[in-house]
């Protein structure tokens, strides 16, 4: 496949099709060798006000500096995507070596104190969490991993955003 389509063109990072791809391959590679990767999903808290109060372009440029800081926010090894508009993942390969809640923690963290003076912006970020690892129950595919992750994400949404869910 080309790297236009496996890759998203606003922030650089590797699109749906690229993530699941790669991931896929990840997490077979990583079972064989005894490991259970973590699989990470972010989603943008009332992202759309961004749009309403400042315009598309404008969050355009905010989702391009929260690609940076996901990017800045874990090791070269680890896979980070931009699954939908607001919504990212990140696989990290192995769990017991990253800790992914305290990954997770450090970019939520990271993303409510984030300045967005540098391009003239009067915002506050959050984003919500969820975080499931691949030696949990009913894990054994991708897709069933992003499932359980994104029922968290909701769950972290549910209990009233900027929070990191990691348990049923
Ligand atoms: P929630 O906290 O529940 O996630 O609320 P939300 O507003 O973030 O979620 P919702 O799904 O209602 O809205 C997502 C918004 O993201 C709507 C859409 O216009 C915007 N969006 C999606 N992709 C892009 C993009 O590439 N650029 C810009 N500027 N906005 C985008
Ligand atoms: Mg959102
Ligand atoms: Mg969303």
């Amino acid at each position: 496949m080309t790297y236009q389509a496996r890759h998203d063109v606003l922030t650089g990072l590797t699109n749906r099709r690229g993530f699941e791809d790669e991931a896929n391959r990840m997490l077979t590679r990583q079972r064989k060798a005894g490991k259970a990767p973590a699989l990470i999903s972010i989603d943008l808290d009332h992202f759309k006000r961004v749009n309403d109060r400042f315009g598309h372009p404008a969050g355009d440029e905010v989702l391009v500096i929260f690609s940076a800081l996901l990017r800045a926010s874990v090791r070269p090894g680890d896979l980070v995507g931009r699954i939908g508009g607001e919504e990212f993942s990140i696989l990290l390969p192995s769990a017991s070596e990253s800790s992914a809640t305290a990954v997770g923690e450090r970019i939520r963290k990271r993303v409510a104190s984030t300045d967005f003076s540098a391009i003239d912006l009067d915002l506050q970020m959050t984003c919500s969490i969820g975080v499931a690892v691949g030696d949990e129950q009913d894990t054994d595919s991708m897709s069933d991993l992003m499932a359980l992750a994104d029922r968290r994400l909701y769950k972290a949404k549910q209990a009233g955003r900027n929070c990191v869910i990691d348990s049923d």
